[in-house]
């Protein structure tokens, strides 16, 4: 994938620490998952069905986040809805992948790619 300017990938770790913050003031904490993914490991993933190839952690505008509420680990996408709504409106190019079934997948949509 072609890689995206600096500042699209600065702008995007800015959104989701504003993001961050706006959701521990509704009462939820986070820890992070995945950020960087090498293309490699992309790759790895995609052959074992976790993943796609392309994806938006190789290009550094994607990070997937833990999400508690109450000190309860949040599992379900279906339970992630009101954090994911809250992230697409941080910004336009912000995606939620509870929309692909990964309620943990937040990214900046870029090349074609969510
Ligand atoms: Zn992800």
């Amino acid at each position: 994938m072609t890689s995206p300017p600096s500042s699209l990938q600065q702008h995007f770790a800015l959104t989701l620490a504003k993001f961050i913050i706006r959701v521990n003031e509704l009462g939820w904490q986070v820890t992070f998952g995945e950020a960087y993914r090498p293309p490699e490991t992309a790759a790895l993933y995609a052959q074992q069905g976790r993943g796609i190839k392309e994806s938006l952690h190789t290009v550094r505008l994607a990070c997937d986040l833990n999400f508690f509420k109450n000190n309860m680990y949040i599992t379900a996408t279906k339970e992630l809805e009101t954090v994911g709504a809250i992230w697409e409106a941080q910004d336009s190019l912000a995606t939620w992948g509870g929309r692909f079934g990964d309620g943990n997948h937040m990214s900046f949509g870029f090349g074609g790619h969510k």
